[in-house]
Protein backbone atom coordinates (compact mmCIF):
# COMPACT_ATOMS: atom_id res chain seq x y z
CA UNK A 1 0.00 0.00 0.00
CA UNK A 2 2.82 2.29 0.45
CA UNK A 3 3.79 3.57 -2.59
CA UNK A 4 5.97 6.30 -3.41
CA UNK A 5 3.19 8.90 -3.87
CA UNK A 6 1.99 8.33 -0.27
CA UNK A 7 5.65 8.46 1.17
CA UNK A 8 5.86 11.53 -0.13
CA UNK A 9 2.65 12.57 1.16
CA UNK A 10 3.52 11.76 4.48
CA UNK A 11 6.56 13.76 4.15
CA UNK A 12 4.35 16.63 3.04
CA UNK A 13 2.23 16.33 5.86
CA UNK A 14 4.80 16.12 8.31
CA UNK A 15 6.75 19.30 7.27
CA UNK A 16 3.50 21.01 7.34
CA UNK A 17 2.70 20.34 10.92
CA UNK A 18 6.04 21.55 12.11
CA UNK A 19 6.02 24.77 9.87
CA UNK A 20 3.49 27.05 10.77
CA UNK A 21 1.01 27.24 13.32
CA UNK A 22 -0.62 24.20 14.82
CA UNK A 23 -4.14 24.29 15.04
CA UNK A 24 -6.44 21.96 16.76
CA UNK A 25 -9.98 20.54 15.58
CA UNK A 26 -11.88 23.58 15.64
CA UNK A 27 -14.93 21.59 16.03
CA UNK A 28 -13.50 19.77 19.07
CA UNK A 29 -13.14 22.76 20.43
CA UNK A 30 -16.59 24.44 19.86
CA UNK A 31 -18.21 21.28 21.29
CA UNK A 32 -15.82 20.49 24.49
CA UNK A 33 -16.04 24.36 25.09
CA UNK A 34 -19.52 24.83 25.20
CA UNK A 35 -19.58 21.94 27.13
CA UNK A 36 -17.08 23.28 30.03
CA UNK A 37 -18.71 26.53 29.39
CA UNK A 38 -22.89 25.29 30.06
CA UNK A 39 -21.73 22.85 32.82
CA UNK A 40 -20.13 25.33 34.67
CA UNK A 41 -23.55 27.52 33.70
CA UNK A 42 -25.63 25.01 35.47
CA UNK A 43 -23.59 24.98 38.92
CA UNK A 44 -23.77 28.77 39.08
CA UNK A 45 -27.42 28.77 38.53
CA UNK A 46 -27.93 26.59 41.24
CA UNK A 47 -26.30 28.77 43.32
CA UNK A 48 -27.70 31.86 41.84
CA UNK A 49 -30.67 30.36 42.37
CA UNK A 50 -30.45 29.43 45.91
CA UNK A 51 -29.44 33.23 46.92
CA UNK A 52 -32.28 34.63 44.91
CA UNK A 53 -34.53 32.42 46.93
CA UNK A 54 -33.49 33.90 50.24
CA UNK A 55 -33.85 36.64 49.91
CA UNK A 56 -37.62 36.39 47.70
CA UNK A 57 -38.10 34.08 50.90
CA UNK A 58 -37.06 36.99 53.43
CA UNK A 59 -40.34 39.74 53.09
CA UNK A 60 -39.82 42.14 55.78
CA UNK A 61 -37.30 44.50 55.44
CA UNK A 62 -38.27 47.20 57.31
CA UNK A 63 -35.65 47.03 60.07
CA UNK A 64 -32.74 46.05 58.29
CA UNK A 65 -29.97 48.84 58.62
CA UNK A 66 -27.18 47.83 56.54
CA UNK A 67 -24.62 49.78 58.36
CA UNK A 68 -25.46 47.54 61.44
CA UNK A 69 -24.52 44.07 61.11
CA UNK A 70 -26.77 42.88 63.94
CA UNK A 71 -29.89 43.80 61.88
CA UNK A 72 -29.03 42.04 58.71
CA UNK A 73 -30.34 38.77 58.05
CA UNK A 74 -27.50 35.94 58.36
CA UNK A 75 -27.79 34.75 54.78
CA UNK A 76 -26.60 38.42 53.53
CA UNK A 77 -23.15 38.59 53.02
CA UNK A 78 -20.44 41.38 53.12
CA UNK A 79 -20.34 41.58 49.17
CA UNK A 80 -24.40 41.55 48.89
CA UNK A 81 -23.81 44.47 51.91
CA UNK A 82 -22.04 46.87 49.49
CA UNK A 83 -24.50 46.07 45.86
CA UNK A 84 -27.66 46.22 48.24
CA UNK A 85 -26.43 49.76 50.15
CA UNK A 86 -26.15 51.39 46.08
CA UNK A 87 -28.91 49.21 44.52
CA UNK A 88 -31.67 48.36 47.36
CA UNK A 89 -33.38 44.57 47.90
CA UNK A 90 -35.36 44.63 44.53
CA UNK A 91 -32.07 46.17 42.32
CA UNK A 92 -30.36 43.26 44.03
CA UNK A 93 -32.62 40.64 42.70
CA UNK A 94 -33.38 42.19 39.58
CA UNK A 95 -29.35 41.48 39.25
CA UNK A 96 -29.46 37.88 40.50
CA UNK A 97 -32.34 37.14 38.06
CA UNK A 98 -30.40 38.71 35.12
CA UNK A 99 -27.33 36.68 35.77
CA UNK A 100 -29.91 33.09 36.35
CA UNK A 101 -31.42 34.10 33.14
CA UNK A 102 -27.98 34.44 31.24
CA UNK A 103 -26.38 31.32 33.05
CA UNK A 104 -29.40 29.51 31.52
CA UNK A 105 -28.58 30.54 27.85
CA UNK A 106 -25.02 28.60 28.74
CA UNK A 107 -26.46 25.59 29.55
CA UNK A 108 -28.94 25.46 26.52
CA UNK A 109 -25.74 26.18 24.61
CA UNK A 110 -23.91 23.17 25.81
CA UNK A 111 -24.37 20.13 23.11
CA UNK A 112 -24.45 17.70 26.08
CA UNK A 113 -26.77 17.92 28.91
CA UNK A 114 -24.37 18.45 32.19
CA UNK A 115 -24.48 15.75 34.68
CA UNK A 116 -22.73 13.75 36.99
CA UNK A 117 -21.11 10.68 35.54
CA UNK A 118 -19.63 8.12 38.27
CA UNK A 119 -19.19 11.15 40.49
CA UNK A 120 -17.47 13.35 38.17
CA UNK A 121 -18.52 16.03 35.46
CA UNK A 122 -17.36 14.19 32.62
CA UNK A 123 -17.90 13.00 28.96
CA UNK A 124 -16.44 11.45 25.89
CA UNK A 125 -16.44 13.27 23.12
CA UNK A 126 -16.37 12.17 19.20
CA UNK A 127 -12.72 12.75 16.98
CA UNK A 128 -14.70 15.62 14.44
CA UNK A 129 -11.78 16.62 12.41
CA UNK A 130 -13.93 18.52 10.28
CA UNK A 131 -12.94 21.67 9.20
CA UNK A 132 -9.21 21.03 10.64
CA UNK A 133 -6.55 22.10 8.87
CA UNK A 134 -4.66 18.82 8.22
CA UNK A 135 -8.19 17.10 7.37
CA UNK A 136 -7.44 16.97 3.57
CA UNK A 137 -3.96 15.44 4.63
CA UNK A 138 -4.99 12.72 6.94
CA UNK A 139 -7.60 11.55 4.33
CA UNK A 140 -4.95 10.52 2.16
CA UNK A 141 -2.88 9.43 4.80
CA UNK A 142 -2.05 5.43 4.97
CA UNK A 143 -5.51 3.30 5.39
CA UNK A 144 -3.87 1.29 8.22
CA UNK A 145 -2.39 4.69 10.36
CA UNK A 146 -6.41 5.97 9.95
CA UNK A 147 -7.26 2.95 11.29
CA UNK A 148 -4.98 2.80 14.47
CA UNK A 149 -6.00 6.66 15.36
CA UNK A 150 -9.06 5.25 14.93
CA UNK A 151 -8.55 2.14 17.25
CA UNK A 152 -6.55 4.43 19.86
CA UNK A 153 -8.64 7.36 19.41
CA UNK A 154 -12.79 6.41 19.54
CA UNK A 155 -13.19 9.47 21.67
CA UNK A 156 -11.43 12.09 23.84
CA UNK A 157 -12.21 12.13 27.70
CA UNK A 158 -13.11 15.33 28.90
CA UNK A 159 -13.40 16.32 32.66
CA UNK A 160 -14.20 19.37 34.48
CA UNK A 161 -12.46 19.54 37.95
CA UNK A 162 -14.84 21.92 40.31
CA UNK A 163 -13.27 24.10 42.77
CA UNK A 164 -14.40 26.54 45.16
CA UNK A 165 -12.16 29.79 45.33
CA UNK A 166 -9.70 29.13 43.11
CA UNK A 167 -9.15 31.68 41.08
CA UNK A 168 -7.09 30.53 37.81
CA UNK A 169 -8.54 28.31 35.32
CA UNK A 170 -5.91 25.45 33.92
CA UNK A 171 -5.83 21.96 32.44
CA UNK A 172 -3.67 19.02 31.92
CA UNK A 173 -3.85 16.54 28.83
CA UNK A 174 -2.96 13.15 29.61
CA UNK A 175 -1.68 10.87 26.75
CA UNK A 176 -2.18 7.77 27.60
CA UNK A 177 -5.60 7.83 29.32
CA UNK A 178 -6.56 10.64 26.36
CA UNK A 179 -8.06 12.24 28.68
CA UNK A 180 -8.33 16.13 29.22
CA UNK A 181 -8.93 17.76 32.46
CA UNK A 182 -10.09 21.35 33.27
CA UNK A 183 -10.32 23.33 36.54
CA UNK A 184 -12.34 25.90 37.10
CA UNK A 185 -13.46 27.79 39.88
CA UNK A 186 -17.51 27.92 41.17
CA UNK A 187 -16.53 30.39 43.98
CA UNK A 188 -19.87 32.46 42.80
CA UNK A 189 -18.83 35.90 43.49
CA UNK A 190 -15.42 35.16 41.89
CA UNK A 191 -16.62 32.46 39.68
CA UNK A 192 -15.69 34.48 35.95
CA UNK A 193 -18.61 33.47 34.05
CA UNK A 194 -21.27 35.61 36.28
CA UNK A 195 -18.78 38.43 36.63
CA UNK A 196 -17.07 38.67 33.64
CA UNK A 197 -18.53 36.53 31.39
CA UNK A 198 -16.57 37.40 27.68
CA UNK A 199 -13.50 36.89 29.06
CA UNK A 200 -14.10 33.61 30.95
CA UNK A 201 -15.44 31.88 28.02
CA UNK A 202 -12.35 33.06 26.05
CA UNK A 203 -10.06 32.19 28.14
CA UNK A 204 -11.88 28.37 29.05
CA UNK A 205 -11.71 27.85 24.96
CA UNK A 206 -8.00 29.18 24.78
CA UNK A 207 -7.13 26.72 27.49
CA UNK A 208 -9.14 23.88 25.76
CA UNK A 209 -7.87 24.80 23.14
CA UNK A 210 -4.23 23.94 23.80
CA UNK A 211 -4.89 20.93 25.42
CA UNK A 212 -6.40 19.53 22.20
CA UNK A 213 -3.38 21.21 20.23
CA UNK A 214 -1.70 18.25 22.62
CA UNK A 215 -4.29 15.70 21.26
CA UNK A 216 -3.24 16.62 17.78
CA UNK A 217 0.27 16.32 18.26
CA UNK A 218 -0.42 12.61 19.13
CA UNK A 219 -3.40 11.91 16.57
CA UNK A 220 -0.80 12.97 13.44
CA UNK A 221 1.94 11.20 14.84
CA UNK A 222 -0.31 8.14 14.40
CA UNK A 223 -1.82 8.99 11.27
CA UNK A 224 1.97 10.10 9.50
CA UNK A 225 3.07 7.02 11.30
CA UNK A 226 5.81 8.48 13.19
CA UNK A 227 7.16 7.13 16.61
CA UNK A 228 8.21 11.21 16.94
CA UNK A 229 5.17 13.43 17.74
CA UNK A 230 3.88 15.80 15.62
CA UNK A 231 4.32 19.45 15.93
CA UNK A 232 7.73 19.38 17.45
CA UNK A 233 10.17 22.84 16.41
CA UNK A 234 12.52 21.83 14.44
CA UNK A 235 14.78 18.73 15.32
CA UNK A 236 18.03 21.82 14.92
CA UNK A 237 16.10 23.41 17.78
CA UNK A 238 14.85 21.01 20.06
CA UNK A 239 15.86 20.47 23.56
CA UNK A 240 15.04 17.48 24.51
CA UNK A 241 16.42 16.96 27.64
CA UNK A 242 14.19 19.68 29.35
CA UNK A 243 10.88 18.36 30.07
CA UNK A 244 7.84 19.66 31.70
CA UNK A 245 7.30 15.72 33.98
CA UNK A 246 10.94 16.71 35.44
CA UNK A 247 9.51 19.48 37.57
CA UNK A 248 6.44 17.62 38.87
CA UNK A 249 6.14 17.27 42.64
CA UNK A 250 6.73 13.91 43.60
CA UNK A 251 7.41 11.72 46.53
CA UNK A 252 10.55 9.62 45.20
CA UNK A 253 12.97 11.30 42.49
CA UNK A 254 15.34 9.00 40.90
CA UNK A 255 18.39 9.81 40.75
CA UNK A 256 19.01 9.82 37.34
CA UNK A 257 16.43 12.77 36.88
CA UNK A 258 17.63 14.52 39.83
CA UNK A 259 20.79 14.25 38.17
CA UNK A 260 19.11 15.90 35.22
CA UNK A 261 17.65 18.55 37.13
CA UNK A 262 20.61 19.65 38.98
CA UNK A 263 22.05 19.88 35.55
CA UNK A 264 19.95 21.59 34.41
CA UNK A 265 19.37 23.59 36.85
CA UNK A 266 23.76 24.16 37.13
CA UNK A 267 22.95 26.26 33.66
CA UNK A 268 20.29 28.33 34.97
CA UNK A 269 17.37 26.21 33.91
CA UNK A 270 15.19 26.13 37.31
CA UNK A 271 11.92 24.00 37.15
CA UNK A 272 9.63 27.33 36.97
CA UNK A 273 10.81 27.13 32.60
CA UNK A 274 10.81 23.13 32.59
CA UNK A 275 7.19 23.99 30.64
CA UNK A 276 8.24 26.53 28.39
CA UNK A 277 11.51 24.47 26.81
CA UNK A 278 9.25 21.72 26.72
CA UNK A 279 9.64 21.07 23.00
CA UNK A 280 6.09 19.45 22.54
CA UNK A 281 4.95 22.68 24.21
CA UNK A 282 6.74 24.95 21.31
CA UNK A 283 3.61 25.34 19.31
CA UNK A 284 1.40 25.39 22.04
CA UNK A 285 2.63 27.95 23.94
CA UNK A 286 3.54 30.31 20.90
CA UNK A 287 0.01 30.35 19.94
CA UNK A 288 -0.58 31.39 23.49
CA UNK A 289 2.02 34.32 23.37
CA UNK A 290 0.40 35.21 20.00
CA UNK A 291 -2.69 35.38 21.61
CA UNK A 292 -1.50 37.29 24.72
CA UNK A 293 0.25 39.94 22.26
CA UNK A 294 -2.74 40.29 20.20
CA UNK A 295 -4.86 40.99 23.52
CA UNK A 296 -2.32 43.92 24.25
CA UNK A 297 -1.52 45.33 20.96
CA UNK A 298 -4.61 47.53 20.76
CA UNK A 299 -3.11 49.39 23.85
CA UNK A 300 -0.35 50.11 21.81
CA UNK A 301 -1.77 52.00 18.94
CA UNK A 302 1.15 55.10 17.82
CA UNK A 303 3.67 51.88 18.28
CA UNK A 304 2.83 48.13 17.79
CA UNK A 305 5.80 47.43 16.16
CA UNK A 306 7.99 48.55 19.62
CA UNK A 307 5.31 46.91 21.90
CA UNK A 308 5.48 43.74 19.89
CA UNK A 309 9.16 43.97 20.03
CA UNK A 310 8.79 44.39 23.70
CA UNK A 311 6.90 41.21 24.44
CA UNK A 312 8.79 38.86 22.89
CA UNK A 313 11.90 40.69 24.59
CA UNK A 314 13.67 41.61 21.11
CA UNK A 315 13.82 45.51 21.56
CA UNK A 316 13.45 48.16 23.96
CA UNK A 317 11.61 47.35 27.08
CA UNK A 318 8.20 49.34 26.52
CA UNK A 319 6.02 50.52 29.81
CA UNK A 320 3.14 48.44 30.15
CA UNK A 321 4.41 46.03 27.54
CA UNK A 322 5.94 43.30 29.50
CA UNK A 323 8.25 40.46 27.72
CA UNK A 324 6.70 37.70 28.18
CA UNK A 325 8.14 34.54 30.47
CA UNK A 326 7.90 32.13 27.79
CA UNK A 327 9.62 34.37 25.38
CA UNK A 328 12.99 34.92 27.81
CA UNK A 329 12.77 31.29 28.52
CA UNK A 330 13.60 30.76 24.80
CA UNK A 331 15.72 33.67 24.25
CA UNK A 332 18.02 32.68 27.03
CA UNK A 333 17.91 29.06 26.70
CA UNK A 334 16.43 27.77 23.51
CA UNK A 335 17.71 30.88 20.71
CA UNK A 336 16.48 28.59 17.73
CA UNK A 337 13.04 28.31 18.90
CA UNK A 338 13.22 32.04 20.28
CA UNK A 339 13.95 33.90 16.83
CA UNK A 340 11.48 30.67 15.01
CA UNK A 341 8.92 31.83 17.82
CA UNK A 342 9.39 35.67 16.97
CA UNK A 343 9.38 35.53 13.18
CA UNK A 344 5.69 33.25 13.55
CA UNK A 345 4.57 36.41 16.14
CA UNK A 346 5.23 39.09 13.46
CA UNK A 347 4.05 37.22 10.38
CA UNK A 348 0.43 36.67 12.81
CA UNK A 349 0.47 39.98 13.76
CA UNK A 350 2.38 43.00 12.13
ZN1 LIG B 1 0.82 22.09 27.13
Amino acid sequence: MRDDSIVREILTVAHEIVGGLFEPPPKMVDSITAWVVGTLAYRMETRLRLRLDDYEEHKDWSGVNFSRPRTVPGFVSVGDIDELEKVGVEGLKKRLRADIARMKKYISASPIKPRFVDKKWQRAFKIDLSGWKYLSRVKKADPENLKRAKHIYPSVKAEIDMRDNDSTTSAEWYIVQRRLVVHVDIYVEGSGLVEHPGETIRGLRRTIAHELRHFSQDYLRIIVGSHDKAGLPSRKHRTPDVEQSLGKNRKYVPPKVQKTIDRLESQGITSDIFHDLDDVEFYTELVGAIEEISDNLPYFKDNRKGALLSMVGAGEKLRGAYPLKFMLSLKQHAPGKWKKAVKEIVRALL
